[in-house]
């Protein structure tokens, strides 16, 4: 089943276009990377596919249903931001409880959600700490936590790792690989580093000045690269 199909999206910033028509197709459950040099449109896909930024032309679909003109907070989707971005001023559990208690739902419900969330990324001992009492890879799992707890069809992750010291983000990046196989919901993880790419990904979009370059498994674009960009920047002899 498909999870996600993008048909000839494009976006332009008023006179200049920045994705130009962009054919991707990502399996349910598939963990997709989205790789390029910066500036290349990654964080611009990514932000329409979570209907951050409204799409100027083609479609978008998710799971089969058409959400390119749908407001993000109903498109079943969930971005992980860079751990930077929790409440300071709130407890773990208050920080991952945050979406679902806007949404007024219920408090039991709420508990068993964030408990299971913190469960699953090892947070349970952590739960009444504020997130100046943790470390950076458990910062950056609560980030992930709020994401758990809205069960979303598709979570999104725009560099979520690029602020943490190497040996964390090696850390951080096999957790995300464990996530994936617990949860076994649809990914897409943008990065500009293909070492990233190779080891997490199912399936690699090489982009390059929001023009899609190829799309495969990384041992493919590895082996069978379609130009000499995706053979310079996987790395492979070409
Ligand atoms: P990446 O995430 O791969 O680094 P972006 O998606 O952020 O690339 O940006 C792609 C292109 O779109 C860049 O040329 C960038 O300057 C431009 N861009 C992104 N957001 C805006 C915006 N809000 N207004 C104008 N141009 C933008
Ligand atoms: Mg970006």
């Amino acid at each position: 089943m498909s999870g996600i199909k993008l048909t000839g999206v494009s976006k332009s910033f008023g006179a200049m276009k920045v994705i130009h028509d962009v054919d991707i197709e990502i399996e349910q459950g598939e963990f997709a990377v989205f790789v390029g040099p910066s500036g290349c449109g990654k964080s611009t896909l990514l932000r329409m596919i979570a209907g951050l930024e409204e799409t100027t032309g083609g479609e978008i679909r998710i799971e089969s249903e058409d959400v390119t003109r749908k407001e993000a907070s109903k498109r079943g989707v969930a971005m992980v931001f860079q751990s930077y971005a929790l409440y300071p001023h709130l407890s773990v559990f208050d920080n991952m409880a945050f979406s679902l208690s806007i949404a007024r739902r219920p408090k039991p419900e709420i508990e068993t959600k964030v408990k299971a969330a913190a469960e699953i990324l090892r947070l349970t001992d952590y739960l009444s700490h504020k997130p100046s009492q943790l470390s950076g890879g458990q910062r950056q799992r609560v980030a992930i936590g709020r994401a758990i707890v809205r069960e979303p069809r598709v979570f999104l992750f725009d560099e979520p790792l690029s602020n943490l010291d190497a040996e964390l983000r090696v850390k951080m990046r096999m957790e995300i690989a464990r996530l994936h196989r617990q949860i076994g919901a649809t990914m897409i993880y943008v990065t500009h580093d293909q070492v990233e790419a190779m080891t997490l990904a199912d399936k690699i979009v090489v982009l390059k000045g929001g023009v899609v370059q190829q799309v495969g498994a990384p041992l493919e674009l590895y082996r069978n690269p379609d130009n000499m960009f995706v053979a310079g920047f996987i790395g492979s002899p070409g």
